[in-house]
């Protein structure tokens, strides 16, 4: 893996054109330099050089991002700021020692926890049909302010449309075999994806092996605690050593996870696994698809789906394809940097739910779990009564549509 040195000679190619400021999610709500990456670049240099020392202060400034990829998309450099921000926080946790409470609050076992304890929340939630009664409250709670949105929030997350899972015919001549990385929010709050994966897939005749996977470790590389990223990344890559056709996983951002465990787990196996990682609508990109019903459909493509998903929705028959403006930018969510910068956060969602309010869209398709709540988010922040419904791409597919 490289080290922050290492990327000296990426940060003295920005030429300071300040054109990443035009794309940065977070500049565009705080017009502060410092967030965007030509401003940590300018930090980042004093610090190489020892003019400036890698403080909690800095690495706040590095936590400023949500990891969107827009400036490196955008770079006429071709910078790739988001690693050279990694490889920055990473440099932080070696050379300052953290206090044993933070430690533990930050370990795997208390994330592990913490899911498993939400496993059981939104499994009573249910029970009591909660979900169902905020729905319909939803006009009265949304007038209650904050506490009012962070119950839609987290309604969003409880809500389920499948109860199970289709006995589908395989064709057993044609099957293809795929490891199935279930993501954790589809693994411990609502499993409504994997349902729909596994109907759309079988039907194509893809054999699914399942194993106990961790988390892909997204939150601690984000965070540069590589040290912790590592220990998750090799786990899983020891189990996802099979003869399968294909690596899928539900989650556009565990996607783009496991694609990268090659760069820090620097072995064969790990570029192998690179190679087999896909996307399901990859498999079922072939397959055509009909809307039981009309609908308006309007689409959030999250900054780490590298698929068409835009081209292969506008060939859904018995739809109305509109694309809202900056449709394919982020929705402010990104995890932990929500928790962080909450108010940056909300802004980016909401001017982002604006758009897709415009388009008078019945359904907003997306295929990252956190990005559902980065747009129920924004919805919840516009105050606006009449919203479009907010859906995964796949739970869509197998719930609303036919196949031919
Ligand atoms: S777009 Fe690239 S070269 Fe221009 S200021 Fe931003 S990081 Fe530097
Ligand atoms: S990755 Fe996104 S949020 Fe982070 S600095 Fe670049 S444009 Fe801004």
């Amino acid at each position: 893996m490289k080290s922050l040195k290492d990327f000296e000679e990426d940060i003295y190619k920005c030429s300071r054109c300040a054109l990443c400021q035009s794309v940065c999610p977070i500049y565009k709500v705080t017009l502060n330099e410092c967030c965007v990456s030509k401003g940590k670049f300018n930090m980042l240099n004093g610090i190489i050089k020892g003019e400036l020392a890698m403080t909690r202060q800095a690495k706040k400034y590095l936590d400023l991002c949500t990891q969107c990829n827009a400036c490196k998309n955008f770079c006429p450099s071709g910078i790739d700021a988001r690693k050279i921000f990694i490889a920055a926080k990473n440099e932080y946790y070696k050379k300052n020692s953290q206090p044993i409470l933070l430690r533990f609050a930050n370990s795997y076992k208390v994330f592990k926890t913490i899911l498993f304890l939400s496993r059981i929340f939104f499994a009573i939630y249910r029970i009591f049909k909660l979900d169902k009664i905020v729905n319909i409250l939803r006009p009265l709670i949304l007038k209650t302010g904050i506490l009012g949105k962070r119950l839609i929030l987290l309604n969003s997350l409880a809500s389920k449309n499948i109860k199970k899972s289709k006995k589908n015919k395989k064709n057993k001549q044609n099957s293809k075999k795929a490891i199935y990385f279930k993501g954790c929010f589809n693994q411990y709050i609502n499993n409504d994806t994997e349902l729909a994966v596994k109907d759309l897939l079988n039907a194509t005749g893809v054999d699914f092996i399942e194993k106990d996977f961790e988390c892909c470790g997204i939150s601690y590389l984000h965070d540069g605690d590589i040290e912790n990223f590592k220990k998750l990344a090799q786990t899983n890559i020891k189990k996802l050593d099979t003869d399968a056709d294909y690596i899928i996983t539900d989650c556009a951002s565990c996607f783009d996870v496991l694609k990268n465990y090659e760069e820090y787990i620097e072995t064969k196996l790990a570029k192998d696994i690179a190679k087999k990682v896909i996307t399901p609508v990859e498999l079922i990109s072939q397959t055509n698809f009909k809307s039981k019903k009309h609908l308006r459909i309007t689409l959030h493509k999250p900054c780490h789906e590298n698929f068409d998903i835009a081209e292969f929705i506008k060939n859904v028959e018995n739809i109305e394809y509109i694309q809202a403006q900056d449709y394919d930018k982020c929705c402010g969510f990104s995890g932990k940097f929500a928790l962080q910068n909450q108010e940056i956060s909300r802004e980016i969602s909401r001017r982002k739910a604006q758009q897709f309010i415009k388009t008078g869209a019945d359904i907003i398709l997306t295929t990252c779990p956190a990005c559902i709540l980065g747009l129920e988010q924004g919805l919840a922040e516009t105050g606006e009564q009449n919203v479009p419904a907010v859906m995964n791409l796949f739970v869509f597919l197998a719930q609303y549509c036919t196949t031919r």
